[in-house]
């Protein structure tokens, strides 16, 4: 892996902020303070490209590395973690969908999907299974022809949009983690989508539970009986793409919060004067970069072996945790200001927020860095 950014990885990352700032940012505080999903501009999105960035041509999609990806992510996020989260998060599921399954009846559905006309939501969580996932007790029963599935999942994301779920469930009567990965049409009778949440922030984003009664789903939907590993995949590779989207709230977080330093004055100079507040932002940009770096090496680990579950848990860790001190501090020097409700440090960090949660917790991302050092050093000699 280089350690700079080639000329073509710039254009994609420039490319991206552009976009996000042109289309994203004059209307993300009214899609916040509406709390509904801007549908048309995800849409035209889709169609200038940006959704399933990462598969393949020949299924329709634009072929990009994880690298790529993370840039545009980066990029986007500067004007919209929560819209940048709806791309990634729906595209994730897509790329997901090329690589488990070539069944016709859901690779003929990718066109449809990459062009936004389909949207996707993810439903693995449950109220009983958070951090645990492997403890979900939503049930796939074989049945002739397909299966029925009964039980109740949380924290669906673009769940009230959604065209399509991709479902993991329990097979059966069988043991914790043996699941199976179906797709499942949200049309399909015996399904019921629950009311929109209210949340602290992302309100953009509907987040709904999903609740099976008898909801028969065919064999043909069947993406993987390998569902909790896939499952886990794609939560892996989600968690590098949350990093790249702290990153880029954390670079307009300084952003914002410099120009506003530098243009405030009290005691008859700016406020950017003061060797306290500008010390605070470069401790900041120096640790961004950091961040931004933890997120590139996973990513291309990922281009380059298909797996950084290591890596991916560090730049996941590192750079939500970061986004939720760089977002609060900001604030705070706004002053008063940032105390008002929409205003866009007081969006970001409330956006931050959901970063260090969805696709495993930071606790969780400690425990995948914990377990790792457990591996390699419980059984290996001291030496002094
Ligand atoms: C905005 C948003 C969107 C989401 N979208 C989706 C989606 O589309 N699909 C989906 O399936 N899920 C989604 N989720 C759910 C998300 O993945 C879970 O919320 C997350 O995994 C945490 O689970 P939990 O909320 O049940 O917390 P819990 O598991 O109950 O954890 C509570 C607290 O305990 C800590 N904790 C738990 N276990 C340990 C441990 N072993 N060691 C130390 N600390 C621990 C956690 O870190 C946390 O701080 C979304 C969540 C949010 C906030």
């Amino acid at each position: 892996m280089a350690i700079e950014l080639s000329t073509e990885e710039t254009r994609v990352l420039d490319k991206a902020i552009e976009y996000g700032m042109k289309n994203f940012a004059p209307n993300v505080q009214r899609w916040e303070t509406e709390g509904r999903f801007p549908l048309e501009a995800f849409r035209q999105t889709a169609a200038d490209g940006f959704v399933g960035l990462l598969v393949a041509p020949e299924s329709g999609g634009k072929g990009y590395r994880f690298l790529e990806a993370a840039l545009t992510y980066q990029g986007l996020a500067r004007s919209s973690a929560a819209m940048t989260l709806a791309i990634s998060t729906d595209s994730n599921i897509i790329y997901g969908l090329s690589q488990l399954s070539k069944a016709p009846g859901i690779h003929g559905l990718l066109p449809s999907m990459i062009n936004g006309s389909a949207i996707l939501t993810y439903a693995f969580t449950e109220d009983g299974a958070g951090s645990d996932p492997g403890s979900a007790v939503t049930v796939a029963t074989p049945v002739a022809g397909g299966f029925r599935i009964n039980g109740r999942k949380s924290w669906a994301t673009l769940g009230s949009e959604a065209r399509y779920i991709q479902l993991t469930a329990k097979l059966g009567d069988s043991s914790r983690r043996d699941m199976i990965n179906l797709l499942v049409d949200t049309g399909s009778p015996g399904l019921a989508i629950g009311e929109n949440y209210n949340k602290t922030g992302a309100n953009l984003l509907s987040t709904v539970d999903l609740v099976f009664d008898d909801c028969f789903v065919p064999d043909e939907r069947l993406v993987t009986p390998d569902g909790y590993r896939a499952a886990m995949w794609g939560i892996g590779l989600a968690r590098i793409f949350v990093g790249a989207i702290a990153i880029g709230l954390c670079e307009a977080a300084i952003d914002t919060t410099a120009r506003f330093l530098a243009d405030r004055k009290q005691f008859n100079r700016p406020l950017l004067d003061n060797q306290g507040l500008r010390w605070k932002l470069a401790e900041f940009m120096a640790r961004v970069e950091a961040g931004k770096w933890l997120v590139y090496r996973a990513a291309s680990l990922m281009d380059k072996e298909g797996k950084a579950p290591l890596e991916g848990a560090m730049a996941k860790y590192y750079c939500a945790n970061l986004a939720v001190e760089v977002t609060d501090l900001c604030t705070h020097f706004f002053g008063a200001r940032g105390f008002r409700t929409g205003t866009p440090l007081e969006l970001m960090a409330r956006e931050a927020r959901m970063l260090r949660i969805i696709d495993g917790t930071s606790e969780i991302q400690l425990e995948v860095m914990g377990k790792w050092i457990d591996g390699k050093y419980r059984n290996a000699s001291v030496s002094a």
